[in-house]
């Protein structure tokens, strides 16, 4: 298992419009199914765990270098309105309905049914310093996971405990972490939190199973183990990406299937390593 690499970039609340944050919001586009909408607040929440942000959201798909690769046509405002488009709302509402989206004027009829949400039920957490195994192994399996370290720069001082409480509560994630103290402050401010009594990771995942907290029981190809953004799959005709990566083995190049985060650069497959993590999670009663 690899450990949390140096190369770590947060996912704290952006606000105010970044390059990153731009890229994260178009990433996050791709990933809508052709049939469905979502809402520029829907895209928020994902990104920071407020729809606070559904105007800058807005404004970076505005910024779609590419629409209809990037299907920003299918981004909506929150009331069902087709709300505005690069290329003319004439085009939005023609692309929509191509799609099979029934929509009465600019209003999408169905809207609940039609709404692609991101990550639904999937719980989201914050983990202290000395999680950071634990931190990979939720992300393996799918767990939107901030790491202590990642978020802030104080280590062990009662500032990063306060810290950690506020960006939790901001985020709605659950704490999870092996400080007594913290866990008892996080408490009587109300945060979800969970402490954890054990120091192996197994043990770990294992303790939370048996709280019944819900925790995917598979490796699920979401997210990046190492930075956790969202990872995507590598198409067709990319395959050059992979051969710059000393780590992926070339002979299973156009066999396999290999994904990529476009935040930090990590390549994954379907390979032994993932057969082994599968294997160990089994073992876990
Ligand atoms: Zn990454």
């Amino acid at each position: 298992m690899m450990g949390l690499s140096r190369h770590q970039r947060s996912e704290k609340p952006v606000l105010n419009m970044s390059k990153n944050f731009r890229e994260d919001v178009l990433n996050l586009v791709k990933q809508i199914p052709r049939g469905k909408i979502t809402t520029y607040g829907e895209i928020a929440r994902e990104l920071t765990g407020s729809v606070r942000a559904a105007r800058a959201v807005g404004q970076a798909v505005a910024r779609n270098p590419y629409p209809i690769q990037i299907p920003c046509h299918r981004v909506v405002r929150s009331n069902g309105d087709v709300g505005g488009y690069g290329l003319g709302v004439d085009t939005k509402i023609r692309l929509l309905r191509e799609e099979g989206i029934e929509l009465k004027g600019r209003k999408v009829v169905n809207f609940e049914e039609t709404l692609f949400r991101f990550n639904e039920e999937t719980l989201r957490f914050v983990t202290d310093r000395m999680l950071g195994k634990l931190s990979t192994w939720l992300r393996i399996l799918g767990h939107d996971t901030i790491y202590a370290g990642d978020i802030t720069s104080k280590k062990g001082a009662e500032d990063e405990d306060n810290a950690l409480i506020a960006f939790a509560e901001h985020e709605a994630r659950m704490i999870l972490t092996r400080d007594k103290n913290l866990a008892a402050l996080a408490k009587r401010k109300g945060v979800q939190c969970r402490y954890i009594t054990t120091d192996e990771v197994m043990e770990q995942l294992k303790e939370l199973y048996h709280h019944n907290i819900s925790i995917n029981r598979k490796p699920l190809a979401v997210r990046c183990s190492e930075c956790n953004a969202r990872i995507r799959k590598v198409e067709k005709g990319e395959e050059d990406m992979l051969r710059e990566k000393s780590y992926v083995p070339t002979s299973m190049i156009g066999t396999w299937d290999f994904w990529i985060c476009e935040r930090c650069g990590r390549v994954y497959w379907e390979g032994s390593h993932w057969r082994g993590m599968r294997e160990r999670l089994r073992q876990l009663k």
